[in-house]
């Protein structure tokens, strides 16, 4: 490939997304400049941001294999099979993921994730990676990436610096893009479950663990180091929430009350979860991603999330694959590689963000309920009677590789038919008529 100076990117951000997208890009042969307003994190230990670990799945996987750095990674990741629900009487029983052996979720640190990705984009002898660089916005009109305290020239830019992107709010400026942002109006807190005595896990560490309590739950993924990482989900203000747990003994009195299983592996809680910020969670909804051929946005930039479906970066991920596609396809043509990224991807953000938004209720309430047990048993039976057309919507989400927004209409389709058929309103034979009708087989 011929390359021309307007082939050189500048790229913001050094998280989950960026460093995958510069390495897809430097395969492609294209030169990448990344700019990162921290220090480098593999010199100054530093925090990497919002959650110690998160779940890793397949859309994540297929990037990290393209780009070759899942080799690195794969023996830090801890599989994890179904959801392990505790219930308040202390009960707990697992709720499997899926039904395949391979049908599992990978708990990863995201420190190290972040670290080894770095690794890997530093290692392409085209990419080169500056830190302390706090982008403040960018003058299109003379195509300038304004810094804290330098201007530098640009010709190609693309912006992976988080939910606040300053990429964003610089397109935005100069177009009539709609974006809003949705607080959640909950929040969370991360706790700590160190290892047993015996340097052990004190829970299950193929599970990730659930404690659901109807308005709000913690939850748990395991750690390399034999802890789990404890996340409590609160409404921010009202009765049990962050607002109202505000003093020691009124912690211990909740954990005490809702979580004593919890409690009781969790030491100095009351001193972790003063110490521990209240992260704040918030849908973005963007509406175009890119601004012409001459940037463009992705990852948590363009579509950040809530976590209950465990793919914000899954989903991050997957736009650099798509990108990279696009950028093979279309070879050269700028407008057309991030107008067309924009036309696909925006549907697909919009999706997993309500399918997100979804999953906390799922997650904090139904996971419990009967008619919630009874539905996923028949989307199991389904599936195995109806392997391609029948993909129960987690396994679609999490095991599967098609764009969200088609696996949102495929998901709704199925919910109706399972519903008909649990009150009565179909037969099985309507039932297994209407699959075959309704739902192409998968590829
Ligand atoms: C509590 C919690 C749990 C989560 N769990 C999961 C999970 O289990 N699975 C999952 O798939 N996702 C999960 N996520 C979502 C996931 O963290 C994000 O979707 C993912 O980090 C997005 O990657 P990114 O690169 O777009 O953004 P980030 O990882 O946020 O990276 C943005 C980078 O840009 C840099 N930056 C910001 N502003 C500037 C600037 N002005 N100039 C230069 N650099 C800048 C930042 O320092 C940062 O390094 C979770 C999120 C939260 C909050």
């Amino acid at each position: 490939m011929q390359l021309r100076d307007s082939d050189h990117f500048s790229l913001i951000g050094a998280g989950l997304a960026g460093p995958v997208m510069a390495t897809y890009l430097s395969q492609l042969g294209y030169p990448v400049d990344i700019y990162e307003s921290r220090s480098d994190m593999r010199v100054n230990s530093q925090s990497a941001g919002r959650s110690i670990n998160l779940a890793l799945s397949q859309r994540g996987i297929r990037a990290l294999k393209d780009i070759g750095a899942f080799k690195k990674i794969k023996s830090s990741l801890i599989p994890m099979s179904g959801r392990m629900i505790h219930d308040a009487d202390g009960n707990t029983h697992i709720q499997p993921y899926g039904q395949k052996k391979n049908e599992v979720i990978y708990s990863v640190s995201r420190s190290k994730l972040n670290k080894s990705l770095m690794d890997h984009a530093e290692g392409k002898e085209n990419v080169n990676l500056h830190f302390n660089y706090d982008l403040k916005g960018i003058d299109f009109e003379n195509s300038k990436l304004n810094f804290q305290n330098k201007n530098i020239p640009f010709c190609r830019v693309l912006g992976s610096d988080g939910a606040s992107s300053k990429v964003r709010a610089s397109i935005i400026k100069d177009s009539d893009i709609h974006f809003s942002k949705r607080p959640l109006g909950h929040g969370y807190k991360e706790l700590t479950i160190p290892p047993n005595n015996n340097s052990g896990f004190q829970l299950d560490q193929n599970a990730l663990h659930i404690w659901p309590r109807g308005q709000f739950m913690l939850i748990a993924l395991p750690n390399f180091d034999q802890s789990f990482t404890c996340t409590l989900f609160l409404p921010m203000d009202g009765d049990n929430s962050f607002t109202s747990l505000n003093s020691e003994k009124k912690v211990v009195d909740f954990f005490k009350n809702y979580f004593p299983d919890a409690e009781e592996l969790i030491p100095n809680l009351s001193d972790e979860y003063h110490k521990r910020p209240v992260g704040k969670l918030a849908t973005i909804y963007c509406d175009k991603w890119h601004y012409g051929g001459i940037a463009a946005i992705f990852g948590d930039a363009a579509h950040a999330i809530v976590p209950f479906f465990g793919q914000g970066m899954n989903a991050s991920l997957q736009d650099c694959t798509v990108m990279n596609s696009l950028v093979k396809g279309y070879e050269g043509d700028w407008d057309e590689i991030f107008s067309k990224f924009s036309d696909n991807q925006v549907p697909n953000g919009f999706a997993i963000a309500d399918m997100a938004l979804e999953n906390y209720v799922e997650m904090r309430d139904s996971v419990n309920d009967q008619k919630y047990k009874i539905r996923r048993q028949l989307e199991f039976d389904l599936e195995n009677k109806f392997w391609d057309r029948f993909v129960p919507r987690y396994s679609m989400v999490s095991f599967h590789e098609l764009p969200y927004s088609e696996v949102y209409r495929r998901g709704e389709i199925q919910f109706k038919l399972i519903d008909s058929f649990i009150e009565g309103i179909i037969t099985k034979k309507k039932l297994y008529a209407d699959i075959e009708n309704k739902l192409s087989p998968i590829r």
